[in-house]
C-alpha cells in the first residue's frame, strides 16, 4: 500500500481510519507455515483477540488457518466466518463452567487452564476430549538468560501440579488430547523458547492418548527499524527436529499447533489520523490528531513504540513533534519524534496497527470507533463502518427522573 493509496482511503472513508493489507496477512501465514514444511501435521490457529473483523476471520479461513479463541462470543463470530468447530479452540482464562460447556457443546476444542475447572469438567464430561494448558514458568530474561520466573501468573497449570493433573485425570476417567503452552512473553531467544519446548515433551509423555501440542504464540515483530525480531526460519528448523523426534519417542504422529496473533496481522495494518492542530509551547510542538487512547490504546497501555510517518508531505524537513490525541485526557502516541514537516490536514499514518489496535478500540469521550478497509487486491474494501450516534446511545436507557 503505498502513500498514494493510504491518502485516497483517507479521503474516500474519512479518519482515522483503519488500513489492513491482505498481501502482507497471506505471506506471513506462508512464511510461518514453510519454516515448519518439515513437520507433518501443522495447525496454525489465528488468534481473533488480535483482529477480530469477520473478513479478517474469512480471509484466514481461506488460508487453512484455524481460531485461537478466548471468548464464547469470539467462539460464535468464528462459527459466523465459516469455520467448522473442530477448527476452533477455546482457551479461555477464569471463565465460568457454563461458558466452556456452551462452546464445548458447539463442538469445539476445549483448553482447561486450571485444576478447580478441570476436575470439574472431566466430572461432568469424561468423554469429551480436553486439552490442558500448562504453565512452565520459563520466562525469556533480557539477553539469553533462562529465568524460571512467572511462579504467581494467572495463566495455565503450573508443571509442578502435574500429580495433581494426573489424579484429576485417573479419577474422572477423562481423555487428554492435548498439551498447550502460551507463556504470553515475545520469542527473543529461540533456545529459551526450545527449553519450554521441552518442559512440554516432559508433561506429554505422561499422556497416553494426545493428537496435538500446542506451542501459543510469542513470535515477535519488529516495531521500528532494527527492533529485534523473531528468526521465524531458524525457530521452525529446529524446533521441527525435536519435535519430530519426540513424536518417534512418543510412538504416534502428533500435530504441531500455534496460535500467532500479532506475527500475522500486526505488520498488516496501519492506522491513518488527521492533523487537527499544531501547537507550539515553550518546549514542544505537537500534533494533535483527530484520534486518541480511544482508537489505539498500546502506547499509553504498554508504553508501545509504534512508527509514524506524515504521509502528506513524505519530502518534507524533518523536526521534531510530540504527536497527541484528543481526548480529555494525556493520550501521546509520541514524545519528541523525528517526522517530516507536519501542517494542520496532514495524513499521518502509524504502522504495526493490525493487531490489539482496533480491537481494544473504545468509545471513550462518547468518539465513535473508527472505519477499517480492506486492502485486497488493489481494491479498498470497508469491512466495518465508522460508528455513528446510534452507536453511542444503543444500549442506554433514558428514564424519568
Ligand atoms: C493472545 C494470545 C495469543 C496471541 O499472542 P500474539 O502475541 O498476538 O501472537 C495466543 N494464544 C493465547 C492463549 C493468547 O491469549
Amino acid at each position: 500500500m503505498n502513500n498514494n493509496t493510504l491518502l485516497k482511503i483517507a479521503n474516500d472513508f474519512g479518519s482515522p481510519v483503519y488500513v489492513y493489507d491482505s498481501e502482507k496477512i497471506v505471506s506471513q501465514y506462508k512464511r510461518l507455515t514453510s519454516a515448519f514444511n518439515k513437520v507433518k501435521q501443522l495447525k496454525i490457529n489465528y488468534a481473533v483477540k488480535a483482529l477480530s473483523n469477520i473478513s479478517i476471520l474469512k480471509l484466514m479461513h481461506t488460508l487453512g488457518a484455524g481460531l485461537d479463541t478466548v471468548s464464547i462470543q469470539e467462539v460464535q463470530l468464528g462459527l459466523k466466518a465459516g469455520f467448522a468447530p473442530e477448527q476452533i479452540i477455546f482457551t479461555p482464562n477464569g471463565v465460568s463452567l457454563e461458558e466452556i460447556e456452551i462452546a464445548s457443546k458447539l463442538g469445539v476444542q476445549i483448553n482447561i487452564d486450571n485444576l478447580s475447572i478441570l476436575e470439574q469438567f472431566g466430572t461432568k464430561h469424561p468423554k469429551v476430549p480436553v486439552c490442558i494448558r500448562i504453565n512452565p514458568h520459563v520466562m525469556a530474561g533480557g539477553n539469553a538468560n533462562i529465568s524460571v520466573g512467572h511462579i504467581d501468573s494467572k495463566f495455565g497449570i503450573s508443571v509442578h501440579q502435574i500429580p495433581h493433573i494426573l489424579r484429576i485425570v485417573e479419577n474422572t476417567n477423562m481423555h487428554i488430547n492435548g498439551i498447550h503452552m502460551h507463556t504470553g512473553s515475545d520469542i527473543l531467544d529461540i533456545d529459551v523458547f526450545l527449553y519450554a519446548s521441552e518442559i512440554l515433551f516432559d508433561t506429554a509423555k505422561h499422556f497416553k492418548d494426545l493428537e496435538f501440542l500446542d506451542f501459543g504464540s510469542g513470535f515477535k515483530v519488529p516495531y521500528s527499524e532494527g527492533d529485534i525480531e523473531t528468526n521465524i526460519e531458524e525457530f521452525g528448523t529446529k524446533l521441527s527436529k525435536r519435535f519430530n523426534a519426540f513424536c518417534k519417542e512418543y510412538g504416534k504422529e502428533l500435530t504441531l499447533g500455534f496460535e500467532p496473533g500479532k506475527f500475522l496481522v500486526s505488520e498488516a495494518g496501519v492506522f491513518l489520523a488527521k492533523v487537527n492542530v499544531v501547537k507550539q509551547t515553550t518546549s514542544t510542538v505537537f500534533a494533535q490528531i483527530d484520534t486518541g487512547f480511544n482508537h489505539l490504546i498500546r502506547p499509553m497501555l504498554y508504553g508501545s513504540q509504534h512508527m509514524i510517518s506524515n504521509i502528506s508531505n513524505p519530502k518534507g524537513r524533518e523536526r521534531f513533534y510530540s504527536v497527541v490525541g484528543y481526548i480529555c485526557e494525556t493520550d501521546t502516541f509520541a514524545n519528541n519524534r523525528r517526522i517530516n514537516e507536519i501542517n494542520e490536514g496532514d495524513i499521518l499514518c502509524f504502522k504495526n496497527a493490525g493487531a490489539y489496535c482496533y480491537s481494544m478500540s473504545s468509545n471513550y469521550n462518547s468518539r465513535y470507533r473508527p472505519a477499517e478497509v480492506l486492502w485486497h487486491k488493489d481494491q479498498a474494501l470497508l469491512i466495518r463502518e465508522r460508528e455513528t450516534f446510534d452507536d453511542i446511545i444503543k444500549n442506554q436507557i433514558e428514564v424519568s427522573l
